[in-house]
């Protein structure tokens, strides 16, 4: 099984990655980052990374954004290949989309896309609609880890003490790792008048969550994007 997983996000004008290594041994591989033109660092080229046994690696990085740039969504591409293995999303959405068309009570599926990669992406899903070998691999992944998809169940409500809106806030960590839509993200987040940490007053939480989310880790990784420009995404 795939023991890697990369989260990426910026803030600010830095990029901050964590490369997690949940693995038993260690594992040494090369981070490679692609930045669209306009953006530029001086740290970033084939990095390579070593990573203890059942380890977590944060790295940070300042980027320049040219006036061009300004404004513009750009998006970054990076993937750590270690043993002839790649690892560059945090969800394989084309087999997500195969999953949901093969159930027979689905008739149809509706994604959103917001680049034209995404749309031929999901398009090509229509050429077979068949689950190969590393997508099934890659769906057990997520069903081991709870995935990204919060249900909308709201069983979650009557146990926080600080009545936060948890459907909503998964919803945005969902935007920013399932669909990389830090918009959406961002703006979801900010409609709501809370405070930077929002857990930063629980010393433990008492949230049961049906799917069994750390909701108040999840809660404190995205209530980050507060703080960001809105026209960082714009
Ligand atoms: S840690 Fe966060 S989600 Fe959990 S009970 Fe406290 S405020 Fe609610
Ligand atoms: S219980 Fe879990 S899955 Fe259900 S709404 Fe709350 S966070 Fe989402």
């Amino acid at each position: 099984m795939d023991k890697v997983s990369i989260k990426a996000w910026m803030e600010g004008y830095d990029l901050h990655l964590a490369l997690i290594n949940s693995d038993k041994r260690s594992i040494t591989g090369d981070l490679n980052i692609v930045l669209p033109p306009g953006l530029e660092t001086d740290h970033l080229e084939l990095v390579e990374i070593s990573l203890p046994a059942e380890s977590e690696k944060m790295m940070h990085f300042p980027v320049r954004v040219s006036k061009e740039a300004m404004g513009k969504t750009k998006p970054i591409a990076l993937d750590f290949e270690w043993d002839g293995k790649k690892k560059s999303d945090p969800i394989n959405m084309k087999a997500a989309l195969k999953w949901a068309l093969n159930d027979p009570n689905v008739h149809t599926a509706i994604p959103g896309f917001t680049t034209f990669d995404q749309m031929e992406l999901d398009l090509s899903v229509m050429e077979d609609l068949a689950l190969t070998a590393q997508e099934l691999k890659d769906l057990r992944l997520e069903t081991k880890t709870g995935g990204l998809y919060c249900q909308q169940c709201e069983q979650c409500l009557p146990h926080c003490k600080q009545g936060l809106p948890i459907p909503d806030l998964m919803r945005s960590y969902m935007y920013a790792y399932g669909y990389n839509n830090l918009e959406a993200a961002h703006e979801l987040v900010t409609s709501f008048n809370l405070p930077d940490n929002p857990c930063g007053n629980c010393r433990d939480c008492v949230v049961n969550c049906a799917k069994e989310f750390n909701v108040q880790e999840r809660i404190t990784d995205v209530s980050r994007l507060k703080n960001l420009p809105v026209d960082f995404f714009v």
